[in-house]
């Protein structure tokens, strides 16, 4: 019988991230399918459980507030040797991923990220992840345990069955050797907004024929980021970009200020997950689409009717002035 621990660190206000909450989720839906225990695991500045049911370890205090390797590695490790899980079980957030690998060492497990499937076939638990940017599918099993896994976004449902809960707060395996690195704030891109949103129902991926000499002859940069903007503001939409438009900014052109290469979209860029896709000024070249792939409504607009996007690969193609479009559709979003 196999003993699930979900583990987790909280966020500020001491609850947990969405894509922790869906990291829950499959969790849940995986005690469902082979029984057994589920347990809690969660360490943070805070700790607040009533996101969560049933028995819960937690170290908590000032040292875990930030996320440092020493201490979250420490934290993570105490609550898996208390709670004895065959199967650990967190979301794959930039914070945890940091930690994870070192944490399941400590523990003598294996592990495997970037899971997007959790099946149960046999009795015997099976794993999928893509490997080779989305091209290569893989379905995997371990005898060996515990096996460590951590949990892709926008695959699995939150957990939204909070309960009663049974909290065993850990001594803080906190000593000043673990507290040497201080974070001392955050450096983050030049960006005039934080754009990427993972989350977001739609994505909206400007191309370079923003940057392009329009019908009158001359570009009209200031005006397409003043579009865009205000279009990620009232949509709350994410951002994604083109290969040909993040680059550029090498190439000494006039750019959009805010897009940086972490918008990329495509084979060489990112994979995203959205409900929804709009593309406009963009061509829709293979290796761009290619991170398309888990975009389920795609629609575009060009002016050129025999633009890659015209080739099956939007359900919708607008053939129109980008400009003129996104003009419009802001105002409809403001009434
Ligand atoms: C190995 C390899 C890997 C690559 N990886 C990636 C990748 O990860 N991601 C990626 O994006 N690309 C990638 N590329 C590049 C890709 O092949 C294309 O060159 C790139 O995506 C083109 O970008 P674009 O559509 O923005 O620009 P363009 O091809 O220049 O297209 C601009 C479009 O804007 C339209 N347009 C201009 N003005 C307007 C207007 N006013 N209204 C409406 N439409 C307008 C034009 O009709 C045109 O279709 C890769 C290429 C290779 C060889």
């Amino acid at each position: 019988m196999e003993k699930i621990l979900f583990l987790s660190h909280t966020e500020k206000d001491g609850f947990l991230s969405a894509h922790a909450l869906e990291a829950l989720g499959a969790a849940a839906q995986l005690r469902e399918q082979m029984g057994g225990d589920l347990v809690v695991g969660l360490f943070g500045g805070r700790v607040e459980t009533a996101q969560v049911r049933g028995a819960v370890y937690s170290v908590s205090g000032d040292a875990f507030a930030m996320a440092r390797y020493a201490t979250d590695a420490a934290a993570g490790e105490q609550i898996c040797k208390a709670a004895a899980a065959t199967i650990v079980i967190a979301p794959g957030t930039s914070r945890m991923s940091r930690a994870f690998s070192g944490i399941a060492a400590r523990c003598g497990a294996s592990v495997d990220s970037h899971v997007t499937g959790l099946e149960v076939k046999d009795g015997a638990l099976i794993i999928t992840r893509w490997y080779y940017r989305q091209r290569l599918q893989a379905r995997m099993t371990r005898a060996s345990r515990p096996w460590f896994l951590s949990i892709d976004s926008g695959v699995f449902a939150p957990f939204a069955d909070a309960g009663d809960t049974v909290i065993e707060r850990l001594e803080s395996p906190v000593d000043a050797s673990l507290t040497r690195t201080v974070v001392k704030g955050i450096q983050a891109p030049h960006t005039d907004a934080q754009t990427i949103k993972p989350d977001a129902m739609t994505l909206f991926v400007a191309g370079a024929g923003w940057t392009k000499k329009q019908s009158d002859g001359r570009p009209h940069v200031r005006e397409a980021a003043d579009l865009i903007l205000g279009f990620l503001q009232k949509s709350g939409a994410s951002l994604g970009s083109t290969k040909s438009l993040v680059d550029l900014q090498g190439e000494g052109q006039e750019v959009l200020p805010f897009m940086t290469h972490l918008n990329q979209v495509g084979q060489t860029g990112s994979t995203p997950r959205h409900q929804k896709g709009l593309a406009a000024c963009c061509h829709g070249e293979e290796p761009h689409v290619v991170g398309w792939r888990f975009i389920n409504e795609r629609r575009a607009i060009n002016l050129d009717a025999n633009c890659g996007w015209a080739r099956g690969k939007a359900d919708v193609l607008y053939v129109a002035d980008a400009f003129q479009v996104m003009e419009l559709v802001n105002e409809l979003l403001s009434e």
